[in-house]
């Protein structure tokens, strides 16, 4: 069974204007040279998309999108379509909470997203994970598969080449309250990788990436790096610092 590389994604959210993200995303090319067998992703906002991907062009870093819409175009004011972010990026995370929470997206939606990067040679980075009061109410796994269930909907076993599933509790970002590597350990070995594997077939469910997202740093990175099926993390306020990006990065 192939063991997926390990993927360290920094979700930077609407933080840096063009001139700030250049900075960082070349701060971070500067300093890739000491992690080895570990991929490396920026996610800068939308606008900074093109002045990042010249910035880390020839390190080996990569670029994705924070978000996309499901059509190729369309009358959707404000929206960016699928083959616009060709040539910008190879990733796009698609269903974080923020986005569930803030701007109606939905398990359809995130299901029609999927499908579209995949068909777009986009790599998706599928969030999923409970609020608090589904964790406290004993839900959280439940949740978990039908989240999963719906984000591959859309997709064969024969798509999932590029795909990349992201587990981020919803208590555990930006709160300081990271999971622990226990509940990462039941939910992403136990809820997320045997849901795959029931709708990908077990080969294929093994190869796909699964990161840890909530509140990884540079103290606690080297705990779910230990987790078997933490293949990576997605980190958010600590990507903002070229440095603390970096060190997380050598955990895995
Ligand atoms: C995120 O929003 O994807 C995230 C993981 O944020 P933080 O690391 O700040 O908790």
């Amino acid at each position: 069974m192939t063991v997926p590389t390990p993927i360290v994604a920094g979700n930077w959210k609407m933080n840096t204007d063009i001139a700030g993200g250049t900075a960082l995303a070349a701060a971070i090319a500067a300093g890739v040279g000491a992690i080895v067998g570990v991929d490396l992703v920026v996610c800068p906002p939308f606008v900074s998309l093109a002045a990042v991907r010249d910035a880390v062009a020839g390190s080996g870093v990569s670029v994705g999108a924070q978000n996309m819409h499901a059509d190729g175009n369309g009358a959707f004011t404000g929206e960016i379509a699928p083959p616009m972010l060709v040539g910008l990026c190879e990733y796009v995370i698609i269903g974080h909470s923020e986005r569930r929470q803030f701007f109606g997206e939905t398990d359809d939606s995130v299901g029609r997203k999927v499908a579209a990067a995949v068909a777009h040679e986009l790599r998706p980075i599928v969030c999923v994970g409970e609020t608090l009061s589904e964790r406290e109410s004993g839900n959280a796994a439940e949740v978990i598969r039908w989240q999963v269930t719906s984000a591959l909907a859309e997709l064969d076993a024969g798509d999932a080449d590029g795909l990349v599933i992201a587990y981020e509790p919803v208590w555990a970002i930006g709160t300081g309250r990271a999971a622990t590597p226990e509940i990462a350990d039941q939910i992403m070995g136990g809820a997320i990788r045997s849901t795959m594997a029931a709708v990908l077939g077990l080969d294929v469910a093994a190869a796909v990436p699964l990161l840890y997202g909530g509140s990884v740093n540079a103290a606690n990175a080297a705990e779910f790096a230990a987790v078997e099926n933490v293949n990576g993390a997605l980190v958010g306020g600590a990507s903002l610092d070229a440095g603390s990006f970096l060190a997380v990065a050598v955990a895995f």
